[in-house]
């Protein structure tokens, strides 16, 4: 797949006037603001429950989440899941999305095999992240991986160095003013966005490609665990 070095952005496919969550998706679902939806099955677009108490971003959905058009649902989902739960979290109070809403890939065979995004991309769907964050009102923000990272907080953030620690959000945005205000109404008032925390940590598939699985799935459980401190705090 050719590397592209712009794109229109998904800012024009986001209607002003959606309210919820649900018109975004379906919104979402005609997206071609980068040439990712050519390839892909559909856009797989973020779910759960829009009063979440905890707000997850990944990097992008993978083969399974392409094919079911849901986030999550393949083996890091797994990962992801069983985390969540040993942490401590209620999986019920959750929302799960990613940076990039179409799956990108590079056919090998008849196999599709992830390819991480490149900034162009993640700079095209970052509209979508920003209103979907509109519309949710979190009290911890996760950040899986470093892709997520780049989309959230910028080039200079590492994971490697800043997992596992609390920031201030939406301070720690990059353009935290795209976070700051946020719609209270239908008729287009808008208000202080409340404040809440943001934590770092690696994605659930780093789990599953590390040479030693069980330390790795260890520190992803321990640094969730931080997360459900701070809500329960
Ligand atoms: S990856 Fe994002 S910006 Fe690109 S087409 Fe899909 S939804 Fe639109």
């Amino acid at each position: 797949m050719a590397e592209t070095e712009s794109a229109p952005g998904a800012q024009e496919f986001i209607p002003p006037q959606a309210d919820t969550i649900d018109q975004l998706r379906a919104a979402a679902a005609g997206c071609q603001g980068c040439e990712l939806y050519r390839n892909a099955s559909q856009t797989v677009f973020g779910r759960g429950d829009e009063r979440a108490r905890v707000v997850f971003v990944g990097e992008q959905p993978g083969d399974m989440e392409d094919q079911k058009g849901l986030p999550f649902v393949g083996p890091a989902g797994r990962v992801l899941r069983r985390a969540v739960d040993d942490a401590g979290i209620d999986p019920g109070h959750i929302y799960l999305t990613n940076a990039v809403k179409h799956f990108r890939f590079e056919l090998r065979g008849k196999r599709r095999i992830h390819q991480t995004p490149d900034r162009v991309h993640i700079t095209a769907c970052r509209p979508w992240l920003v209103a979907e964050f509109a519309r949710l009102r979190p009290e911890v923000v996760v950040v899986l991986g470093a892709t997520a990272a780049k989309a959230l907080l910028g080039p200079a953030f590492r994971v490697t160095k800043q997992r596992g620690e609390l920031l201030p959000w939406p301070d720690a945005a990059q353009r935290p003013q795209d976070f700051k205000r946020v719609p209270v109404d239908q008729a287009g008032k808008v208000a202080d966005a409340p404040e809440a925390q943001l934590l770092a940590t690696i994605h659930p598939s780093a789990v599953l490609r590390a040479d030693n699985q069980d330390v790795a799935y260890e520190g992803l459980v321990a640094d969730l665990t931080v997360a459900a401190r701070a809500l329960a705090a």
